[in-house]
């Protein structure tokens, strides 16, 4: 018996389950994509502004930077170039002149900002449906740490009472995402910032990886958009969604950033990215920045299929762009997805435990290079 064998079983019930996952190819022009020669609208894509498809502007940044291709090490080290500090002041002025921090990605930047934040005497209160990556960074650090019945701030209040008094506990954070992945739906923000204010051991953690871009006048996300920013004491998002590049911000105190860059440790010990990626996402922040008619186009027609949806019997819960439609068992997503594949619509199955037992979907996730007529072609398939 090999040492092999031990994965490959588990690779061999994986597929008997029917979750086995493989890389697969395909080719992307604009909103359309091709798998195996077959041409479909892509339903299932992070590019909400439909940004990564814009070659011209692209040509029109790459004349402009050809000399940043590589990096060299952490900031802390010889890393720390031109680009990273020049982007830091640009994002901290539309962000109410907060200090701002850059990572390499969302994913360092969760896993690397709480465990910083945290010790044995932090409490975090997370909602039972934040990513995968808050929970990764929760894990590793020494906090203890409750789930709270998603987006229900009854429940949350109830836990803060239970433990805002104890004195094993110095801190409190509550962690959540603004728009939420799998249903598409919001957090309350005001209600967040509102609770935070009756307890003094409270800070507040929000991750606008699918808001940055698509919500608030200028795109800044929901926190622009119901005029929180300042409230948040931890704000942070992603570039590899609908700004087409990547990395991760903070936005934040002085005193936290000046902190985590003495504590972080993917922040210390990994490779800074190359500053070309961030001159381009400075490039695309301030370009996506006058992206208005983009962004209402796109809560137009999430309104109108998300109405089409409920009318023709399938429920969703969505308030955004992320538009899921529930159609309860695993086999019955599998096949819709595929059926609707087929009818020309990139859409993929979501299954426990990704989401709750009889809870499967498909997620549909909408960008602003999508127009109405095609998501009726859709709607009349479904
Ligand atoms: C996608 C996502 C991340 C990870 O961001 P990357 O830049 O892709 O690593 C983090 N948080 C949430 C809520 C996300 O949806």
């Amino acid at each position: 018996m090999s040492l092999l064998d031990h994965y490959q079983n588990a690779l061999d019930v994986l597929k008997k389950q029917g979750n086995h996952r493989q890389f697969t190819h395909n080719q992307q022009q604009g909103q359309w994509l091709t798998i195996a020669s077959k041409r479909m609208l892509n339903l299932s894509s992070n590019d909400y502004l439909g940004l990564a498809g814009k070659s011209e502007l692209k040509q029109q940044f790459l004349q402009q930077n050809q000399s940043l291709m590589t990096s060299s090490s952490s900031r802390l080290l010889t890393g720390n170039f031109d680009e990273y500090t020049a982007f830091e002041q640009a994002l901290s002025n539309p962000f109410a002149g907060r200090a701002a921090l850059l990572f390499n990605s969302g994913y360092h930047m969760n896993i690397g900002i709480l465990p910083a934040l945290a010790n044995a005497k932090t409490l975090i209160l997370a909602d039972k449906l934040v990513h995968a990556s808050m929970i990764d960074g929760i894990r590793l650090s020494q906090a203890k740490y409750v789930r709270y019945k998603h987006n229900d701030l009854s429940h949350l209040k109830q836990l803060l009472e239970k433990y805002h008094d104890n004195t094993d506990i110095d801190r409190i954070i509550i962690v959540t995402e603004s728009i939420f992945s799998m249903d598409g739906d919001e957090a309350d923000l005001h209600g967040l910032v509102r609770l935070k204010q009756q307890f003094n051991k409270v800070m507040l953690y929000v991750d606008e990886a699918h808001a940055i871009g698509v919500r608030g006048e200028r795109g800044l996300g929901c926190a622009e958009q119901y005029a929180v920013i300042e409230h948040i004491d931890f704000l942070v998002g992603t570039f590899g969604k609908a700004l087409a590049s990547v990395g991760g911000y903070l936005i934040c105190d002085e005193i936290i950033k000046a902190y985590l860059i003495n504590t972080m440790r993917p922040l210390i010990f990994s490779t800074a990215l190359p500053p070309i990626n961030v001159a381009w996402t400075h490039f695309m922040f301030e370009y996506m920045q006058g992206m208005q008619k983009q962004r209402q186009h796109l809560q137009q027609i999430a309104q109108q299929l998300k109405q089409q949806v409920i009318a023709i019997g399938y429920d969703c819960p969505s308030s955004s762009h992320l538009v899921p439609i529930i159609v309860g068992e695993s086999e019955q997503a599998v096949q819709k997805s595929r059926q609707l594949q087929d009818a020309g619509f990139y859409i993929m199955p979501v299954r426990p435990p990704t989401v709750p037992k009889h809870q499967a979907r498909l997620r549909i996730s909408l960008t602003a290079s999508i127009a109405m007529r095609d998501l009726d072609q859709l709607v009349d398939a479904l």
